[in-house]
Protein backbone atom coordinates (compact mmCIF):
# COMPACT_ATOMS: atom_id res chain seq x y z
CA UNK A 1 0.00 0.00 0.00
CA UNK A 2 1.00 3.58 -0.88
CA UNK A 3 2.34 6.14 1.87
CA UNK A 4 0.16 8.81 2.55
CA UNK A 5 0.96 11.93 0.69
CA UNK A 6 -0.90 13.95 3.15
CA UNK A 7 -2.11 13.24 6.64
CA UNK A 8 -4.33 14.97 8.78
CA UNK A 9 -5.22 14.57 12.33
CA UNK A 10 -7.75 16.82 13.82
CA UNK A 11 -6.10 19.62 12.18
CA UNK A 12 -7.80 22.93 13.42
CA UNK A 13 -7.30 26.59 12.23
CA UNK A 14 -8.69 29.06 14.20
CA UNK A 15 -9.14 33.25 13.02
CA UNK A 16 -9.97 34.83 16.72
CA UNK A 17 -13.10 32.59 17.79
CA UNK A 18 -13.67 31.26 14.58
CA UNK A 19 -12.53 27.91 13.33
CA UNK A 20 -11.82 27.91 9.49
CA UNK A 21 -11.07 24.33 9.42
CA UNK A 22 -12.19 22.24 12.45
CA UNK A 23 -10.79 19.29 13.48
CA UNK A 24 -10.17 17.62 9.62
CA UNK A 25 -8.90 14.37 9.89
CA UNK A 26 -7.96 12.58 6.45
CA UNK A 27 -5.18 10.76 4.50
CA UNK A 28 -4.70 10.86 0.81
CA UNK A 29 -2.99 8.12 -0.56
CA UNK A 30 0.11 9.19 -2.68
CA UNK A 31 -0.74 9.24 -6.40
CA UNK A 32 -3.85 10.13 -5.81
CA UNK A 33 -6.64 13.27 -7.15
CA UNK A 34 -8.75 14.83 -4.24
CA UNK A 35 -11.32 16.94 -4.98
CA UNK A 36 -11.80 19.67 -2.10
CA UNK A 37 -15.44 20.53 -1.96
CA UNK A 38 -17.36 23.38 -0.01
CA UNK A 39 -19.49 26.50 -0.15
CA UNK A 40 -17.81 29.49 0.05
CA UNK A 41 -16.17 30.23 2.99
CA UNK A 42 -15.86 26.48 3.74
CA UNK A 43 -12.55 26.37 4.62
CA UNK A 44 -11.04 24.86 1.50
CA UNK A 45 -8.22 27.68 0.81
CA UNK A 46 -7.29 27.69 4.76
CA UNK A 47 -6.94 23.89 4.32
CA UNK A 48 -4.31 24.32 1.48
CA UNK A 49 -2.57 27.19 2.99
CA UNK A 50 -1.77 24.54 5.89
CA UNK A 51 -0.95 21.89 3.44
CA UNK A 52 1.38 24.38 1.95
CA UNK A 53 3.22 25.55 4.97
CA UNK A 54 1.36 29.47 4.40
CA UNK A 55 -0.50 29.02 8.04
CA UNK A 56 0.25 27.32 10.90
CA UNK A 57 -2.81 24.92 12.97
CA UNK A 58 -4.12 25.78 15.83
CA UNK A 59 -4.27 21.96 16.90
CA UNK A 60 -4.09 18.97 15.85
CA UNK A 61 -1.48 17.76 13.40
CA UNK A 62 -0.72 17.98 9.73
CA UNK A 63 2.19 15.36 7.53
CA UNK A 64 2.95 16.61 3.97
CA UNK A 65 4.99 14.44 1.87
CA UNK A 66 6.35 12.83 5.46
CA UNK A 67 6.89 16.64 6.71
CA UNK A 68 5.68 18.87 8.59
CA UNK A 69 4.43 21.46 6.09
CA UNK A 70 5.27 24.50 8.82
CA UNK A 71 9.02 24.14 9.73
CA UNK A 72 10.31 22.27 6.25
CA UNK A 73 12.44 24.04 4.01
CA UNK A 74 13.23 24.78 0.40
CA UNK A 75 13.34 20.73 -0.27
CA UNK A 76 9.59 20.43 0.65
CA UNK A 77 8.75 23.66 -1.34
CA UNK A 78 10.57 21.95 -4.37
CA UNK A 79 8.40 18.80 -4.33
CA UNK A 80 5.41 20.95 -3.99
CA UNK A 81 3.37 22.92 -6.74
CA UNK A 82 0.81 25.61 -6.17
CA UNK A 83 -2.14 27.60 -7.74
CA UNK A 84 -3.38 30.06 -5.74
CA UNK A 85 -7.49 31.00 -6.90
CA UNK A 86 -6.40 34.32 -7.90
CA UNK A 87 -2.95 34.49 -9.24
CA UNK A 88 -1.55 37.36 -9.63
CA UNK A 89 1.76 38.00 -11.62
CA UNK A 90 4.08 41.16 -12.40
CA UNK A 91 2.05 42.50 -15.34
CA UNK A 92 4.86 44.27 -16.97
CA UNK A 93 7.26 41.49 -17.41
CA UNK A 94 6.80 38.42 -20.35
CA UNK A 95 5.34 34.59 -19.32
CA UNK A 96 8.82 33.37 -20.10
CA UNK A 97 10.45 35.98 -17.50
CA UNK A 98 7.86 35.22 -14.87
CA UNK A 99 8.56 31.53 -14.91
CA UNK A 100 11.96 32.07 -15.23
CA UNK A 101 11.32 33.63 -11.93
CA UNK A 102 9.42 30.99 -9.99
CA UNK A 103 12.37 28.62 -11.21
CA UNK A 104 14.82 30.39 -9.92
CA UNK A 105 13.20 30.47 -6.58
CA UNK A 106 13.00 26.78 -6.93
CA UNK A 107 16.55 26.61 -7.61
CA UNK A 108 15.45 24.80 -10.64
CA UNK A 109 16.99 24.86 -14.40
CA UNK A 110 15.67 27.98 -16.58
CA UNK A 111 15.26 25.52 -19.69
CA UNK A 112 12.67 23.92 -18.35
CA UNK A 113 10.49 26.75 -18.69
CA UNK A 114 10.02 27.24 -22.44
CA UNK A 115 8.67 23.78 -21.60
CA UNK A 116 6.58 23.98 -19.66
CA UNK A 117 4.92 27.09 -21.95
CA UNK A 118 4.65 24.89 -24.45
CA UNK A 119 3.10 21.83 -22.67
CA UNK A 120 0.29 24.79 -21.53
CA UNK A 121 -0.22 26.07 -24.91
CA UNK A 122 1.61 29.21 -24.82
CA UNK A 123 4.96 29.50 -26.62
CA UNK A 124 3.23 32.11 -29.00
CA UNK A 125 3.05 34.70 -26.27
CA UNK A 126 6.19 33.64 -24.29
CA UNK A 127 7.51 36.92 -25.00
CA UNK A 128 4.85 38.82 -24.95
CA UNK A 129 3.86 41.35 -21.16
CA UNK A 130 1.41 39.60 -18.74
CA UNK A 131 -0.72 42.54 -18.95
CA UNK A 132 -1.66 41.74 -22.35
CA UNK A 133 -2.52 38.06 -21.36
CA UNK A 134 -6.47 36.69 -21.20
CA UNK A 135 -8.30 35.42 -18.06
CA UNK A 136 -7.35 31.75 -19.64
CA UNK A 137 -3.90 32.32 -20.16
CA UNK A 138 -2.99 33.38 -17.23
CA UNK A 139 -4.34 30.80 -15.84
CA UNK A 140 -2.64 28.45 -17.79
CA UNK A 141 0.62 30.52 -17.14
CA UNK A 142 -0.06 29.98 -13.39
CA UNK A 143 -0.46 26.15 -14.08
CA UNK A 144 2.68 26.64 -15.94
CA UNK A 145 4.17 27.55 -12.68
CA UNK A 146 3.23 25.19 -10.53
CA UNK A 147 4.68 22.53 -12.39
CA UNK A 148 7.93 23.58 -12.33
CA UNK A 149 10.52 21.10 -11.00
CA UNK A 150 8.16 18.03 -11.42
CA UNK A 151 6.24 18.47 -8.17
CA UNK A 152 5.05 15.40 -6.15
CA UNK A 153 2.31 17.47 -5.11
CA UNK A 154 -0.05 19.94 -6.61
CA UNK A 155 -2.60 22.20 -4.89
CA UNK A 156 -4.75 23.82 -7.31
CA UNK A 157 -7.03 26.44 -6.00
CA UNK A 158 -10.31 26.49 -8.88
CA UNK A 159 -7.75 25.87 -11.56
CA UNK A 160 -10.03 25.81 -13.95
CA UNK A 161 -11.68 29.55 -13.21
CA UNK A 162 -11.47 31.24 -16.77
CA UNK A 163 -10.55 28.37 -19.28
CA UNK A 164 -12.78 27.39 -22.11
CA UNK A 165 -14.12 23.81 -22.20
CA UNK A 166 -11.58 23.02 -24.81
CA UNK A 167 -8.90 24.15 -22.27
CA UNK A 168 -10.71 22.65 -19.32
CA UNK A 169 -9.84 19.25 -20.79
CA UNK A 170 -6.32 20.31 -21.72
CA UNK A 171 -5.85 20.64 -17.94
CA UNK A 172 -7.51 17.63 -16.56
CA UNK A 173 -5.19 15.90 -19.13
CA UNK A 174 -2.23 17.58 -18.00
CA UNK A 175 -3.38 16.66 -14.18
CA UNK A 176 -4.07 12.90 -15.95
CA UNK A 177 -0.32 12.57 -16.89
CA UNK A 178 1.00 14.29 -13.68
CA UNK A 179 -1.08 11.51 -11.84
CA UNK A 180 0.24 8.40 -13.93
CA UNK A 181 3.98 9.81 -12.94
CA UNK A 182 2.93 9.64 -9.53
CA UNK A 183 2.45 12.83 -8.47
CA UNK A 184 -0.75 13.78 -5.92
CA UNK A 185 -3.07 16.44 -6.88
CA UNK A 186 -5.67 18.10 -4.51
CA UNK A 187 -7.86 20.94 -6.45
CA UNK A 188 -10.68 22.64 -5.24
CA UNK A 189 -13.90 23.33 -7.46
CA UNK A 190 -17.26 25.01 -7.66
CA UNK A 191 -17.46 22.68 -10.81
CA UNK A 192 -18.67 19.61 -9.80
CA UNK A 193 -19.56 18.25 -13.51
CA UNK A 194 -16.32 17.90 -14.88
CA UNK A 195 -14.81 16.37 -11.67
CA UNK A 196 -17.30 13.66 -11.49
CA UNK A 197 -15.23 10.98 -13.46
CA UNK A 198 -11.54 12.69 -12.66
CA UNK A 199 -11.43 12.18 -8.95
CA UNK A 200 -10.32 9.57 -6.89
CA UNK A 201 -11.40 10.96 -3.93
CA UNK A 202 -13.73 13.70 -3.13
CA UNK A 203 -13.97 15.81 0.49
CA UNK A 204 -16.95 17.81 1.16
CA UNK A 205 -16.15 20.93 3.57
CA UNK A 206 -19.01 22.31 5.45
CA UNK A 207 -18.10 25.16 8.10
CA UNK A 208 -14.60 24.35 8.61
CA UNK A 209 -16.00 20.63 9.24
CA UNK A 210 -15.30 17.34 6.56
CA UNK A 211 -18.34 16.26 6.49
CA UNK A 212 -17.86 13.22 4.01
CA UNK A 213 -14.57 11.45 2.35
CA UNK A 214 -14.32 9.08 -0.07
CA UNK A 215 -14.68 8.26 -3.85
CA UNK A 216 -18.27 8.87 -5.72
CA UNK A 217 -19.46 5.65 -5.53
CA UNK A 218 -19.45 6.14 -1.29
CA UNK A 219 -20.74 9.16 -1.41
CA UNK A 220 -23.73 8.16 -3.22
CA UNK A 221 -24.06 5.48 -1.01
CA UNK A 222 -23.64 7.41 2.07
CA UNK A 223 -26.01 9.77 0.24
CA UNK A 224 -28.73 7.41 0.00
CA UNK A 225 -30.16 8.85 -2.78
CA UNK A 226 -32.72 7.42 -5.13
CA UNK A 227 -31.54 5.88 -8.56
CA UNK A 228 -33.72 7.42 -11.43
CA UNK A 229 -34.74 5.11 -14.30
CA UNK A 230 -37.00 5.88 -17.25
CA UNK A 231 -38.50 2.87 -18.60
CA UNK A 232 -39.99 3.65 -22.87
CA UNK A 233 -42.48 1.57 -22.93
CA UNK A 234 -43.30 -0.69 -26.85
CA UNK A 235 -46.96 -1.50 -25.75
CA UNK A 236 -49.72 -0.44 -23.23
CA UNK A 237 -48.47 2.07 -20.71
CA UNK A 238 -51.08 1.92 -18.82
CA UNK A 239 -50.75 -1.80 -18.02
CA UNK A 240 -46.95 -1.42 -17.58
CA UNK A 241 -47.22 1.77 -15.14
CA UNK A 242 -49.82 -0.95 -13.39
CA UNK A 243 -47.06 -3.70 -13.34
CA UNK A 244 -44.26 -1.43 -11.86
CA UNK A 245 -46.99 0.78 -9.74
CA UNK A 246 -44.90 1.24 -6.69
CA UNK A 247 -41.96 2.51 -8.68
CA UNK A 248 -43.40 5.17 -10.77
CA UNK A 249 -42.60 8.12 -10.25
CA UNK A 250 -44.35 10.22 -13.04
CA UNK A 251 -45.51 9.52 -16.63
CA UNK A 252 -43.19 11.85 -18.49
CA UNK A 253 -44.62 10.74 -22.11
CA UNK A 254 -46.80 9.11 -24.13
CA UNK A 255 -44.79 5.88 -23.85
CA UNK A 256 -42.18 6.91 -21.29
CA UNK A 257 -41.94 6.50 -17.83
CA UNK A 258 -39.94 7.48 -14.44
CA UNK A 259 -39.14 5.78 -11.78
CA UNK A 260 -37.06 5.70 -8.77
CA UNK A 261 -35.15 3.37 -6.56
CA UNK A 262 -33.05 3.41 -3.86
CA UNK A 263 -29.31 2.38 -4.32
CA UNK A 264 -28.90 -0.74 -3.20
CA UNK A 265 -32.24 -2.07 -4.78
CA UNK A 266 -31.15 -1.56 -8.23
CA UNK A 267 -30.51 -4.60 -9.67
CA UNK A 268 -33.78 -6.06 -8.03
CA UNK A 269 -35.90 -3.27 -10.04
CA UNK A 270 -34.07 -4.17 -13.00
CA UNK A 271 -34.87 -7.63 -12.99
CA UNK A 272 -38.73 -6.67 -12.17
CA UNK A 273 -38.45 -4.34 -15.57
CA UNK A 274 -36.10 -6.92 -17.90
CA UNK A 275 -38.97 -9.37 -16.80
CA UNK A 276 -41.59 -7.65 -18.31
CA UNK A 277 -40.03 -8.51 -21.61
CA UNK A 278 -40.70 -6.99 -24.74
CA UNK A 279 -43.16 -4.56 -23.43
CA UNK A 280 -40.15 -2.52 -22.40
CA UNK A 281 -38.08 -1.14 -25.48
CA UNK A 282 -35.37 0.81 -23.31
CA UNK A 283 -34.00 1.21 -20.11
CA UNK A 284 -31.87 4.13 -19.30
CA UNK A 285 -30.42 4.59 -15.72
CA UNK A 286 -29.56 7.53 -14.01
CA UNK A 287 -27.39 7.58 -10.87
CA UNK A 288 -27.16 10.19 -8.11
CA UNK A 289 -24.39 12.93 -9.70
CA UNK A 290 -22.38 14.99 -7.73
CA UNK A 291 -24.43 17.69 -7.39
CA UNK A 292 -26.89 15.97 -5.99
CA UNK A 293 -24.12 14.10 -3.46
CA UNK A 294 -23.01 17.80 -3.03
CA UNK A 295 -26.49 19.27 -2.09
CA UNK A 296 -27.22 16.58 0.56
CA UNK A 297 -23.80 16.63 2.15
CA UNK A 298 -22.34 20.59 1.89
CA UNK A 299 -25.11 22.84 0.81
CA UNK A 300 -25.15 25.89 3.56
CA UNK A 301 -29.06 27.21 3.39
CA UNK A 302 -27.62 29.65 6.32
CA UNK A 303 -24.98 30.45 3.87
CA UNK A 304 -24.60 34.58 3.06
CA UNK A 305 -20.92 34.40 2.10
P1 LIG B 1 -14.15 30.14 -1.30
O1 LIG B 1 -14.85 28.99 -1.99
O2 LIG B 1 -15.01 31.36 -1.23
O3 LIG B 1 -12.78 30.41 -1.87
P2 LIG B 1 -13.01 28.68 1.00
O4 LIG B 1 -13.74 27.40 1.23
O5 LIG B 1 -11.71 28.61 0.29
O6 LIG B 1 -13.99 29.72 0.27
P3 LIG B 1 -11.53 29.98 3.14
O7 LIG B 1 -10.93 31.05 2.29
O8 LIG B 1 -10.65 28.88 3.59
O9 LIG B 1 -12.84 29.36 2.43
O10 LIG B 1 -12.17 30.68 4.42
C1 LIG B 1 -12.74 29.93 5.49
C2 LIG B 1 -13.21 30.91 6.55
O11 LIG B 1 -12.09 31.49 7.23
C3 LIG B 1 -14.05 32.07 6.03
O12 LIG B 1 -15.06 32.35 6.98
C4 LIG B 1 -13.05 33.20 5.95
O13 LIG B 1 -13.70 34.44 6.11
C5 LIG B 1 -12.13 32.90 7.13
N1 LIG B 1 -10.75 33.37 6.90
C6 LIG B 1 -9.91 32.95 5.94
N2 LIG B 1 -8.72 33.55 6.03
C7 LIG B 1 -8.81 34.40 7.09
C8 LIG B 1 -7.91 35.34 7.70
N3 LIG B 1 -6.65 35.50 7.25
N4 LIG B 1 -8.35 36.02 8.78
C9 LIG B 1 -9.60 35.85 9.25
N5 LIG B 1 -10.51 35.01 8.71
C10 LIG B 1 -10.12 34.28 7.66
Amino acid sequence: MSEGAIDLQALTKRYGAHAAVSEVSMRVPEGSCLALLGHNGAGKTTLMKLMLGLTRASAGSIAVLGADPGSAGLDFRRRIGFLPENVAFHEEISGLETLRFYARLKKEPLEVCGVLLERVGLTHAAERRVKTYSKGMRQRLGLAQALIGRPRLLLLDEPTTGLDPVLRQEFFRIIQELEAAGATVVLSSHILTELEARTDLIAIMKRGRLVVLGDLDTLRREADLPVRIRVTVSGETAVIAERLGDLVRKRSGEHSLELTCALPDKMAVLGRITALGRAVADIDIELPSLDDVYLRFGHDPEDVS
